[in-house]
């Protein structure tokens, strides 16, 4: 990957450390959350034993060389995810976190919170919010909260018999009414990729009142992103999946829109002015970052964001395609194994979910697990999906720089002997 044998990668893992060469256990859940480099887990011990004090508090040397890291982090990562000022970057808890802030901001301002500067956010009864059947409960909940408190409805993005749609499923909601529009780039269940920029500018042309809110937890640690090449209004994505530290997640969002955006948490460091009755809020970032900030956990994700360049996205991005399509072609030839999202020969992210006939993925994982790989089972927060599937549960297996092609392999293999363990038919389905 990016001119390095994943071997050699995975010495960058203490995780992997220990088993050596040995056939270790298979790690194939990194869309859950991935595994941290030592370059990560260093910077955040590095900053605690010498820079650590408070941020933007006080005149000492000390807060200003914390101050300083803390800001640094926030330039990589506007650059790393393309946007074009670091005032475009909001450190948030994890993508929920995120997606929260901006749910809960809209309904504020439908409120009359935050004035005439955060009108043009107000929702009224009638509105509509266009979702995909597709997306992450954390993507779906915070906007059942807006339209509870706002009388706005939430319109769906139908998906097809394998959980995919496109431009022409989300072209046939949009509308005059339509005020956000809320989509992945890549699915956690599926791995559809989606083409982000020629969705927003449909959304443009179809429904000029909309804001385009992208979920990016699944695109931004595996492949390039460009969030104002692509042109969304917002977009939320989480360290933790990103060989990042827990903890720590960000929203980015339109300097002009961050700035009228009333900020849902409200407290210290957010503002320019207090009386005892009133607030006045500093603009983008600060009026968001309400609070001691997760400062070690900022520095970690700058790390990785580092070493991510360090591979390179684009080379990331190929190796985890050629994970997919491995495990896609080997389960295609298992009888009684479905495989949900882009099929033989389509185009995916890094992660594959299976649902294997008649026994349940509680059971395929433990099965797994007990042969040493470790997958995610289960409805992956993605209830409405799995019920457009006609599935409760599926079985993912996803990889990140350091999956090796046998341990798909491997997964392929041990799930080809699930149906017959317990019983079920193995010959040609
Ligand atoms: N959206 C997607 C597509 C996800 O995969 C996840 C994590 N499973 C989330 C949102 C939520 O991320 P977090 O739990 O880190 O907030």
């Amino acid at each position: 990957v990016g001119g390095r044998a994943v071997r050699d990668i995975r010495r960058d893992f203490p995780a992997f450390a220990a088993s050596g060469d040995a056939r270790p256990t298979a790690y194939l859940d990194s869309a859950a959350t991935s595994q941290r480099p030592s370059a990560v887990l260093d910077a955040e011990r590095d900053y605690l034993e010498h820079d650590l004090a408070a941020v933007h508090r006080g005149a000492s040397a000390a807060t200003g060389r914390s101050t300083s890291r803390f800001e640094e982090a926030r330039a990589d990562l506007a650059r790393f995810v393309g946007a074009a000022d670091e005032r475009e970057i909001v450190w948030a808890q994890n993508a929920t976190d995120a997606l929260n802030m901006v749910a809960l901001g809209i309904a504020d301002a439908s409120a009359g919170i935050g004035g005439a500067d955060a009108a043009r956010f107000a929702l009224q009864p009638g509105d509509e919010i266009v979702l995909t059947e597709a997306e992450h409960h954390a993507n779906l909940l915070p906007w059942q909260r807006v339209a509870q408190r706002t009388g706005a409805v939430l319109v769906p993005v139908k998906v097809d018999v394998n959980g995919c749609w496109g431009a022409d499923d989300l072209a046939a909601v949009l509308g005059p009414r339509t005020r956000v529009v809320a989509f992945a780039e890549v699915s956690n269940v599926t791995g559809l990729i989606v083409r982000v920029a020629d969705l927003v500018a449909l959304v443009r042309e179809r429904a000029p009142r909309a804001m385009v809110v992208l979920d990016a937890c699944q695109s931004v640690p595996h492949r390039p992103v460009d969030f104002d090449g692509y042109g969304v209004d917002f977009a939320a994505f989480s360290g933790h999946k990103m060989l990042g530290p827990n903890g720590i997640g960000v929203l980015y969002g339109r300097a002009d829109l961050l700035d009228a955006l009333p900020p849902a948490r409200t407290g210290g460091s957010t503002i320019t002015r207090v009386s005892f009755d009133s607030a006045e809020f500093l603009p983008a970032p600060q009026r968001f970052e309400s609070g001691t900030q997760p400062v070690s956990q900022v520095i970690g994700l700058a790390a990785a964001v580092r070493y991510l360049d360090g591979i390179g996205m684009g080379a990331l991005a190929a190796h985890e395609a050629a994970f997919a399509e491995r495990v896609v072609d080997g389960v295609a030839a298992l009888p009684g194994v479905r495989i949900v999202g882009p099929q033989a020969g389509e185009a995916r992210g890094g992660l594959v979910s299976v649902a294997v006939e008649g026994v349940h993925a509680h059971d395929v994982g433990q099965f797994l697990d007990d042969a040493g790989i470790v997958v995610r089972v289960g409805h992956h927060c993605a209830q409405p999906l799995h019920r457009a599937l006609g599935l409760t549960a599926t079985t993912r297996a996803s990889a990140h720089v350091y999956t090796t092609a046998e341990e798909a392999d491997r997964f392929v293999s041990v799930l080809g002997e699930v149906r017959g363990f317990f019983g079920l038919g193995t010959g040609a389905a």
